[in-house]
């Protein structure tokens, strides 16, 4: 068999099926695709490869899936901490926002994010911001799997001043990017609290729009408290009455949920996105994601912005998932390491509706593939890879990546991106925002 690159690797962890390690076995990518998983013997004997990686005490998975994050606001980490919610958004960053967004600012944040996503194992993300079309373009330059939401808001912005103005972004955008094989779409209102029933109304009555939609909800008390007081309803309530609680709806954060919410998310199919570090430092809630998962609910996991968590770290979040889980759950079996890293790859992988593409190695699909070196003191001796890949190792041990089969990632060092480029950009954009008080 004649393929483009074979990998041989100590572990393979393919996520599906559920509860399957395979040791000294091989990973065959043809054109971008995986073709076959086998045996290394096998491989060795009947395998011709372009070009051959030998990973002698690595573990190789599916990439990571980052289902919640605003890659822009990459430049804007550390600009502001140890707040809540709305005082760090209306203080801070809605003015530093308003101030410095652009096409430009977009594009560089999204440059940044995407080299400290390879380079910590995510090779999928899914984006709300301003300027989608940005994020897409350097996602698509780079070779990075993104889904780019078409960000709807009630407020005016460099984007869009009003409702019909963000509706005609969003189908613009949306049209344009048609035909780019590593990019999806999906509508992206911003909040509850931030969209009017209007607005929600007309985006999902807009047939040239994507269906699939990326919204915060129930991200603290005060939101659910506010919408009481504003709409009579919770906010989840108002999503149903506008027909947004479907299976094609993430939901971000959900940290207020009744037992009767739990049991709605679990029939109409709509999948959480859990974004435990920005939940923590927040100070938000915490999402019951044990009930959650017992009920039948699909959760996926993202880090949220860097301004919000403030790294895009998606094994440092499988971490705190698995420990928040338990905290929260007083129990230690919950939410267990395998189940949080089915999270991370084929729940977040089913929530974008690329299932059938990516989130677990098997034949036919994508070729988004991750080795962690486990040869490390941190992670020996293994016993279990399983338990090492989220309570001990961390993202400074992914030597490879491959996005469609694309190495983008190799020992260590980024092949697509120029890092003293990046520092660069960023430093000057720091100078700028500094130096306007923002
Ligand atoms: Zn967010």
């Amino acid at each position: 068999m004649q393929v483009d690159t074979l990998i041989h690797a100590r572990w393979i962890l393919p996520v599906e099926p559920t509860g399957t390690i395979l040791t000294q076995h091989s990973l065959a990518i043809r054109d971008g695709h995986i073709s076959a998983l086998l045996p290394g013997t096998e491989a060795r004997a009947h395998c011709q490869a372009d070009q051959v990686i030998e990973l002698p005490q690595h573990l190789l998975m599916p990439g990571l899936v980052n289902a919640h994050t605003h890659s822009p606001m990459s430049l804007l980490r550390g600009i502001a901490d140890d707040l809540p919610l709305m005082p760090w958004l209306q203080e801070h960053i809605w003015p530093a926002e308003a101030r410095w967004v652009s096409a430009q600012f977009v594009a560089d944040g999204t440059r940044l994010a995407i080299a400290e996503m390879i380079r910590s194992g995510t090779t999928c993300f899914n984006d709300m911001y301003f300027f989608p079309d940005a994020t897409a373009q350097v996602a698509a330059e780079i070779g990075m799997r993104a889904v780019v939401g078409l960000i709807l808001l009630d407020a005016p912005t460099a984007w869009a001043t009003d409702a019909a103005g963000y509706l005609a972004q969003a189908q613009t955008v949306h049209a344009a990017l048609h035909d780019e094989p590593l990019i999806t779409t999906a509508i992206a209102p911003h909040a509850p609290y931030t969209v009017s029933d209007a607005l929600l109304r007309d985006a999902i009555a807009h047939h040239a729009l994507p269906a699939r939609v990326h919204m915060h909800v129930h991200e603290t008390a005060d939101e659910v408290q506010d919408s009481l007081t504003q709409y009579g309803m919770r906010p989840l309530q108002r999503l149903q009455q506008s027909g947004l609680l479907h299976d094609q709806l993430l939901a971000v954060h959900m940290t207020q949920l009744t037992g009767a919410e739990i049991a709605q998310l679990a029939t109409t199919g709509a999948h959480v996105v859990h974004c435990p570090e920005s939940n923590m430092k927040l100070a938000a809630g915490a999402c019951p994601v044990q009930q959650l998962l017992t009920a039948g609910v699909n959760i996926a996991l993202g880090t949220d912005s860097a301004a919000s968590n403030n790294d895009l770290d998606m094994l440092g979040e499988c971490r705190t998932a698995a420990l928040l889980g338990k905290h929260v759950a007083q129990d230690a079996q919950a939410v267990d390491a395998e189940q949080v890293v089915r999270m991370a790859t084929i729940n977040g992988a089913r929530a974008l509706g690329l299932a059938d593409q990516i989130g677990s190695l098997q034949p036919g699909k994508a070729a988004d593939v991750i080795a962690l070196d486990l040869g490390q003191p941190a992670t020996q001796p293994v016993y279990h890879p399983l338990s090492h890949l989220v309570y001990s190792a961390t993202r400074n041990q992914v030597s490879d990546v491959w996005i469609a089969g694309q190495r983008q990632l190799a020992n260590g060092q980024l092949t697509h991106l120029d890092i003293s480029a990046l520092q660069t950009q960023a430093a000057q954009w720091q100078a700028r925002i500094s130096s306007s008080g923002t």
